[in-house]
């Protein structure tokens, strides 16, 4: 078992810290926020008063922060402090650019560091079954891997440094815009007169399927339980949705690719975000339809 240090004890990683703990890690947990360091302690980590106490002495420091500028700034006050033996994994989701810019900064003073962002929310980092998309070398994915096994259901390799940021904006662009066009289809089908149950049951096996219909159907009473039989409470939240999508819409310009679906979806959730629904999962946009 490893000594972890553990930063950003929020709504993904205190559910993260607290499976870490339950492996049995020594974990040293930092957050800003007193009310998480209180719920990391009864989670069975060990509160500590500032970043570098919790990365001081341990073999693995994983951050789980809201964007690029607070992994920097955590980043820049632990050089010096982490040990050169110690592994630096990013779990947060941020620009390809910061990514790369830690990492190498990270190489540059003998650490190794991964950005290894995640899939599921809030329910599947308390259940210890997210799935990791790892940037970085062969070797330092070797060595992250445990840590994130310890955590996930899935740890996948994407490429280098700034591989994993990549493919969680890609694969997020994917879900905006298949959400968007999955509840295009069921006010669609309501129009023409169709039960909307009949189309889940056969656009779920057909076609049309994704997992924004399958998996996450945006309409109550219809396919598995979700956001939508909850009033649209829970699940994932808009403001986080158009976060990636803007995330993605940067990349893309930076890469000149031209992204004319993902484009609307991030258009039309900032529209829904505007309209004060930041809080209302990102399936609750088919109420505009
Ligand atoms: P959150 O706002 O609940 O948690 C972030 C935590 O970081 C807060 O507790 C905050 O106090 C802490 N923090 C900020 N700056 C800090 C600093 N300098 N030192 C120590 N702690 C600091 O956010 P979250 O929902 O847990 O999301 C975390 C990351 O995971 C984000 O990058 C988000 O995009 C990504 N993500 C979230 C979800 C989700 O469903 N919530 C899903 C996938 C990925």
């Amino acid at each position: 078992m490893a000594r972890i240090g553990f930063i950003g004890l929020g709504n993904m990683g205190g559910g993260m810290a607290a499976n870490l703990a339950k492996k049995g890690h020594d974990v040293r947990a930092f957050d800003l926020s007193a009310d998480a360091l209180a719920r990391a302690e009864t989670a069975g980590c060990l509160p500590v008063g500032s970043a570098v106490e919790a990365a001081d002495g341990a073999e693995a420091i994983v951050t789980m922060l809201p964007a690029g500028r607070h992994v920097a700034e955590v980043y820049e006050s632990l050089f010096g402090v982490v040990a050169p033996s110690a592994i630096l994994i990013d779990c947060s989701t941020i620009d390809i650019e910061t990514a790369k810019a830690v990492a190498v900064a990270a190489q540059g003073r003998g650490m190794a560091a991964v950005d290894a962002p995640v899939s599921g929310g809030i329910a599947a980092a308390n259940a210890g079954t997210l799935t990791f998309m790892v940037g970085g070398s062969a070797e330092d994915f070797a060595r992250a891997q445990p840590y994130l096994a310890d955590m996930g259901k899935a740890v996948i390799h994407a490429g280098a440094n700034g591989a994993g940021q990549a493919v969680k904006m890609c694969n997020n662009m994917l879900l905006g815009a298949t959400m968007i066009a999955t509840c295009e289809a069921f006010a669609l089908a309501q129009k023409l007169g169709l039960d909307p149950q009949t189309f889940y049951d056969i656009s779920s096996v057909s076609s049309g399927q994704s997992w924004s219909m399958t998996s996450y159907a945006p309409l109550p009473s219809v396919g598995p339980e979700t956001p939508a039989d909850h009033d649209y409470q829970g699940g994932f939240a808009t403001a986080l949705m158009l976060k990636d999508l803007r995330l993605a819409m940067a990349a893309a310009k930076d890469a000149g690719a031209q992204t004319p679906m993902g484009s609307k979806a991030a258009e039309l959730y900032e529209a829904f975000a505007a309209d004060g629904q930041g809080a209302v999962d990102f399936s609750g946009i088919i109420r505009t339809l």
